[in-house]
């Protein structure tokens, strides 16, 4: 008789899919993204601007960043944007950007793809493809994503829940792929006062569900600056084995989403008191030893 692969061959009432699970493996699965390791006792950083924008944009941000203390470079070359006529990104001519500040920075990269036919493109400059909210239930883009042999960062849709969020993991990891990263960015609530509800329960819940190292994104989840850093320390106080947050140089020219971007300054700041949050729960951020509080 065949086993429901999606409750590990037990009726114990659970729905979380076996290659995902805890069940099927006890021990925390470490995603290694061009030697960062992200899901073990240290917490790591990614940073960046929301999209690539030019060379002067991305260069900048990127080696303040990284004197910051991120150990991981984002940036969109592809955008999904809400509206047509917004900046939908500088699609190949971005990635190259990348490729080249990757290159002086050291920082590996992550960038969103949205369709099936940019996996080879975007693999070929990227360190890790990002899986964006929109795109969490894009079922033949996953199949994709776990053909292809890089990390995945993938985003929970802003109306899926803790299951639908697995399951869309269980079909990256089912095509062969088990370096996933999932990411809390934020649901829709009835909530307007902030662009999303940052959902930090999730972040215990998932750890205990699943073996796979789990970031937040409180840029995405909050929608305001001024608030990202307080839900980013308490991102590191429920157990988040990483955050994403957009960071720009001149956040006020920014083309997209500069209303939730730190400036550099306050990314320098955020770091040192991550740091704190982060031994206090056992944990540590790894800074440069030239930043100093
Ligand atoms: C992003 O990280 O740039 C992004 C578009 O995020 P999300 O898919 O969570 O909206
Ligand atoms: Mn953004």
């Amino acid at each position: 008789m065949e086993t429901n692969p999606c409750n590990n061959g037990v009726n114990d009432g659970s729905s979380i899919p076996s290659r995902v699970s805890r069940k099927t493996r006890q021990d925390d699965t470490i995603v290694t993204i061009n030697g960062v390791r992200v899901g073990s006792s240290e917490i790591v950083v990614i940073a960046g601007p929301c999209s690539v924008e030019s060379r002067e944009q991305l260069f900048e941000t990127a080696r303040s960043v990284r004197t910051g203390g991120a150990k991981i470079l984002r940036g969109g070359a592809f955008k999904p944007r809400s509206s047509p006529y917004s900046f939908q990104g500088l699609g190949e001519e971005g990635l190259k950007l990348l490729g080249l500040i990757r290159g002086e920075t050291g920082l590996p990269v992550v960038t969103e793809v949205m369709d099936t036919r940019q996996v080879e493109l975007v693999a070929s400059y990227a360190d890790m493809l990002q899986i964006g909210s929109r795109n969490m239930q894009n079922y033949p883009l996953l199949k994709e994503a776990g053909m292809c042999r890089k990390p995945i960062l993938l985003k929970r849709g802003m109306m899926a829940t803790i299951e639908e969020f697995l399951l869309a993991a269980e079909y990256i990891l089912n095509q062969g792929n088990d370096q996933v990263i999932l990411c809390e960015r934020g649901i829709r609530t009835f909530e307007t006062s902030t662009r999303n509800t940052l959902d930090l329960s999730a972040v215990p819940m998932l750890k205990r569900l699943t073996h796979l190292p789990v970031i937040v994104d409180p840029s995405h989840g909050t929608g305001l600056r001024w608030m990202v850093p307080a839900m980013a320390k308490a991102a590191v106080a429920v157990g988040a084995d990483g955050l994403i947050m957009e960071v720009h140089y001149k956040p006020e020219e920014a083309l997209c989403d500069g209303h939730q971007s730190l400036n550099l300054n306050e990314f320098t700041q955020l770091m040192l008191d991550l740091q704190k949050i982060a031994r206090a729960v056992g944990r540590d951020i790894c800074l440069p030893e030239y930043v100093h509080a």
